[in-house]
């Protein structure tokens, strides 16, 4: 099945009887049993529940795993996924990293005894030399935010060769539409489905795909013991929005290209950000001032953090994503740096919004 099938029809259950196109909305808290010693299969909505079942068996076949597992948000995945470790454990991450990873393993991870270090790991060399014998994973988002630094998964993957460290790679901006990386080598697929699998900018998700049952199993019996997980309404609102993945990819896509293009044009744009794939661009104007009145002047692209969704969003990252985040200024992620997250719309308003904003 190829995946623009796989998103609408992927993981269909069969086993309901009305013959519902549309996997229903469990909202129940607790399932009754028939007798003593008999069971439904469902306890209670913490451990599992229909809707949300559904949504994790599709996440698994669309990234190729053997479980996924479906949280609240992006960071209650990432949370979740850090108890997989101890105190003594080093975790080895990008250092261009989503903002507020870097702020939950700086602030949590490192309270909780684990230690985390930051790397540029689209170098394959500074990545082999941060290895020790405590090593227990390598957290690596590709490309990077803002700055759309891509590091080689199946590169990574050859680096660790045959040593128990296992491979995270956060997949929210490309999404298995255009990256699948279990089948290039890694074992935990991090992401957030409040961006592009949800695509519509109303709802908070996150997911954790294992490639082994064991991980899978593992990973499922921490979401049930720390219960972040998604609740029916919201499951049913990645399922839509993931029956719609592909055709919003490649749309988004196509219009990212032609804006990185029209960008690379501009005079008072003295840099471009863009990976060649996806939605997600990052471009410097000349100065700080410029850039803070492009976010004055934009009408039709909306101010606002997050990305993904069939809306144009323009982020500072400075203020907004990475203002937490202790270095970024010497990282490049100043005044004059603008991110994009290109939506649906047509390429052609988008551009005039943004030649309107820089005039
Ligand atoms: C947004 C985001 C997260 C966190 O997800 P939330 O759903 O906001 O908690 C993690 N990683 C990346 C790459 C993100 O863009």
């Amino acid at each position: 099945m190829k995946i623009e099938t796989a998103c609408i029809h992927a993981a269909r259950n069969t086993s309901h009887s009305t013959g519902a196109v549309t996997v229903p909305i469990y909202q129940s808290s607790t399932f009754a049993h028939p007798s003593f010693g008999q069971s439904t299969g469902y306890d209670y909505s913490r451990t599992q529940n229909p809707t949300r079942e559904h949504v994790e068996r599709l996440l698994a076949a669309l990234e190729g795993g053997a479980g996924a597992s479906a949280y609240s948000t992006g960071m209650a995945a990432v949370a979740t996924l850090m108890e997989m470790f101890k105190p003594g454990d080093e975790i080895i991450a990008t250092d261009d990293l989503y903002g507020g990873s870097i702020r939950y393993f700086n602030e949590i991870s490192t309270k909780n005894g684990l230690l985390i270090r930051f790397v540029d790991t689209s170098d394959l060399n500074a990545l082999e030399a941060a290895i020790t014998a405590d090593t227990k994973a390598i957290f690596i988002e590709t490309p990077t935010n803002p700055l759309m630094k891509l590091t080689d998964i199946t590169a990574v993957r050859r680096v660790i060769g045959g040593r128990e460290i296992l491979l995270i790679v956060d997949n929210t901006f490309l999404t298995p539409y255009l990256c699948n990386p279990i089948a290039r080598g890694a074992d935990i697929v991090v992401h957030s489905g409040t961006k592009f699998l949800s695509g519509h900018n109303d709802t908070l998700a996150g997911f954790l795909v294992a490639k082994s049952p064991k991980i899978a199993e593992k990973l499922d019996y921490l979401k049930k013991t720390i219960g972040g997980v998604l609740s029916p309404f919201d499951c049913f609102l990645v399922t839509r929005g993931i029956k719609t993945l592909a055709i919003r990819m490649e749309k988004a896509q196509e219009n990212a290209a032609k804006i990185a293009e029209w960008l690379e044009k501009q005079p008072k744009v003295t840099q471009v950000y863009y990976p060649e794939m996806g939605a997600m661009l990052s471009f410097r104007m000349e100065s700080a001032e410029a850039a803070q009145s492009v976010l004055n002047r934009r009408s039709l692209i909306l101010y606002a953090e997050s990305l993904g969704g069939v809306e144009t969003l323009i982020t500072y990252p400075m203020t907004q994503t990475h203002a937490d985040v202790p270095d970024a200024e010497q990282r490049g992620i100043d005044g004059t740096l603008l991110r994009l997250s290109v939506g649906i719309e047509s390429a052609e308003d988008i551009i005039q919004d943004l030649d309107r904003a820089m005039r």
